[in-house]
């Protein structure tokens, strides 16, 4: 798309229109010849030539906040006016460090660095080969549009000529300087932030006081101890992680302990992202939850780190509350999300045994066209897994106990028992059908992360399955997973406590086809579109990274586009000259090579070859052996459309 020829029409002014900063113009019509000219824009408070020169969003003195500060409750903390001292002292972020460079924080890291060009962002890990891997093309995190955010924000962009459809000249967009480095050099990039990132995981307890329901802080306390001895003097610190309440309050006497003459804030910012679907739950949040102590010092501090999320998220979806509420906020979240999961596969069971034609998912039709409920996380299936939901029921649950509360704590274990009768039903159902004996008998096992779109098998219902299945001592059991390479699958298979002998009956395989030959059954356990099957079942589902809903927030920054309008600008192009692929405007440098793979020895299998061919159910019927069973753990394959090619078929909820 870029051309050396046309001189640029359109260079970006730092000088915009106030109703484009706040996106009630579209970037076409802030690009069209008609639009506003510069000298028209400096009537506005903050254009150049007033003593104002942010825009609102940046700037801390805005009307805007004035008001939204008096009108706040200030809980127990003494009355302040907070409008009178705000303008001077709000923080200006140059530098954001994120310790831990996993699911959370790596995407997190980027998405924050794309849109915020002038910032510098430090990821930083211990785990020297996941560094490795977020410096190559080969991300350790496989999700939707991530290579490209990362691409953008680590190695920058080119200088491009950009010929917009239908106007006359072509449009410069300006190189960009990478902004997002990952490295180990912990101590580092903590020294230099003006916000640091506690992003680090927390998984439940294994051992000792509270084991198998508590959360573990124990990773938080030891990166929250880095921070302390290195953070600059008056660094913001937010917690990332998904926390007990009060850890921020843990947090707090961490610093007290090592710097007892330095102020720190400690925020809570939960992250409410969906794996799978990370890059665009980024990109458009529903809400971004900062807490902060009802200080003025606490909500200064989260004034700065809105401003940083204000580069992309309209200002509405920015909540701010007390760090207790937040903390407790997002434990909530995860289990009442849980819930429904569970409550809709009680009512599959009921189906189940009701008969007459009851249909789980003709009750989640009914029921999400309710807009009081809503047809989202009804879907019934085999359970839900993954690395987060139990852990933060568990951790509720336990909460409500410390508080006494044994009958709200009994109630939300009652989301995790359902949880383990449905995986415990599948189970029965698979022998059952197959005469009550796996022996002599080949598995297949289609889905082995905790969701499509993710490799992800932290936890995964899969997990679980397969060990259950291994004890009935299988011929083989054959798992394939279009997202998952096979060290990843196995490394989680390895934890599960197989006997060697049930071990040496696990095989991985890079394609569906080697999974279902000869096999008796196939046991469909994620949600893969691969598996509704190249010419059945429904259709396959979009790219999950859409172009932008909301019109660009703050279209230029500094004389730039912003992200979000070249995202806008992007998806134009691609619709007006019908191009595909993700670099429509020519602006990406060439991929890095995955040099950190060799360097830290990882193994050749995370680059192999995994198979993204649809399941063709018509070839594998041909492949298996009698009973061809379907135990279709997802309900994603047509239950008609396979019996007619002599499957014997089992839904859930059915
Ligand atoms: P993860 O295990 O993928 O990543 C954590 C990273 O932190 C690891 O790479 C680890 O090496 C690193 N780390 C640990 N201690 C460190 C230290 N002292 N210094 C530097 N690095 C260190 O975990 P995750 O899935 O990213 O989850 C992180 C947190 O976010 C958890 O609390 C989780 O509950 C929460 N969360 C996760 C999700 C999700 O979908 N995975 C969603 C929302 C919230």
């Amino acid at each position: 798309m870029p051309s050396d020829e046309d001189p640029p029409l359109y260079r970006a002014e730092t000088t915009i229109p106030k109703s484009v900063q706040h996106g009630t113009h579209s970037l076409a019509s802030a690009l069209s010849p008609g639009a506003s000219t510069p000298g028209s824009w400096n009537a506005h408070p903050w254009s150049p030539g007033s003593s104002n020169t942010s825009p609102p969003s940046t700037r801390s003195g805005s009307p805007e906040l004035k008001v939204r500060f008096q009108t706040e409750k200030v809980d127990s903390a003494p009355r302040v006016d907070v409008a009178e001292v705000l303008p001077t002292v709000t923080k200006s972020v140059k530098s954001i460090c994120f310790v831990g460079a996993g699911f959370v924080g790596g995407p997190t890291a980027a998405v924050i660095a794309y849109h915020n060009p002038d910032i510098t962002v430090n990821v930083v890990d211990l785990n020297e080969a996941r560094i490795a891997a977020w410096n190559s093309s080969q991300l350790p995190i496989h999700e939707d549009g991530l290579l490209k955010v990362v691409r953008t924000a680590r190695d920058g962009t080119l200088d491009t000529m950009v010929k917009i459809p239908g106007l006359p000249r072509s449009l410069k967009l300006d190189a960009r300087t990478p902004n997002l480095v990952f490295s180990t050099k912990v101590n580092e990039a903590i020294e230099v932030a003006d916000v640091i990132f506690i992003c680090v995981n927390t998984p439940t307890k294994t051992y000792g006081l509270g084991a198998g329901s508590m959360a573990d802080i124990s990773m938080v306390e030891g990166a929250s101890r880095t921070v302390a001895q290195n953070a600059k003097k008056g660094a913001i610190i937010v917690e990332k992680s998904t926390v007990p309440c009060g850890t921020a309050r843990v947090i707090q006497d961490i610093f007290k302990y090592y710097r007892p003459n330095d102020d720190f804030e400690i925020l809570s910012n939960p992250e409410f992202l969906a794996e799978g679907t990370a890059v665009e739950n980024l990109m458009h949040p529903d809400r971004i939850l900062i807490g902060s102590a009802r200080t003025l010092a606490g909500m200064k501090a989260a004034e700065s780190l809105k401003n940083v999320y204000a580069a992309w998220v309209p200002q509405e979806r920015i909540i701010t509350v007390n760090t207790f509420s937040s903390e407790l906020s997002k434990l909530v979240a995860n289990t009442m999300l849980a819930q429904r999961i569970s409550s809709m596969n009680a009512v599959s069971a009921m189906c189940e045994e009701i008969g007459l034609g009851s249909d789980v998912d003709d009750v989640s039709l009914a029921l999400g066209q309710d807009s009081r409920i809503g047809p989202k996380f009804l879907q019934a299936g085999v359970g839900f897994g993954g690395s987060c939901f139990e852990k933060d029921i568990l951790n509720l649950s336990y909460l409500a106990r410390q508080l006494h509360l044994d009958v709200v704590a009994d109630y939300w274990l009652g989301i995790l028992k359902i949880n383990e009768y449905q995986r415990e039903r599948y189970v029965h159902r698979v022998v059952k059908e197959l005469n009550g004996s796996l022996r002599g008998k080949k598995i297949s096992v289609l889905g082995f992360a905790f969701k499509d779109g993710t490799n992800d098998t932290r936890n995964s219902i899969a997990v679980h399955i397969i060990k259950s299945l291994a004890e009935e001592m299988p011929l083989e059991i054959a798992i394939f997973d279009p997202g998952c390479a096979s060290n990843e699958i196995m490394e989680e298979i390895e934890k599960i406590g197989l006997t060697k002998a049930q071990l040496e009956r696990v095989n991985i395989c890079s394609n569906w086809r080697d999974s279902v030959k000869q096999a008796s059954a196939v046991c469909i356990l994620t949600q893969w579109k691969q598996f509704r099957g190249a010419q059945l079942g429904r259709s396959t589902k979009a790219s999950t990274v859409k172009t932008p809903s909301q019109p660009a927030i703050k279209t230029f920054v500094n004389g730039k586009l912003t992200e979000m309008a070249i995202l806008e600008l992007e998806a134009m192009v691609a619709r007006e000259l019908n191009m595909t692929g993700e670099d429509p405007l020519g602006r990406l440098k060439p991929a890095a090579a995955a040099q950190g793979f060799e360097v830290f020895g990882l193994a050749a299998s995370m680059m192999e070859e995994i198979s993204q061919e649809p399941v063709n159910w018509f070839e594998a019927a041909s492949l298996m052996q009698e009973p061809r069973w379907v135990f279709d753990g997802r309900n994603v394959v047509d239950p008609i459309e396979l019996q007619s090619l002599g499957f014997k078929v089992r839904g859930i909820g059915k």
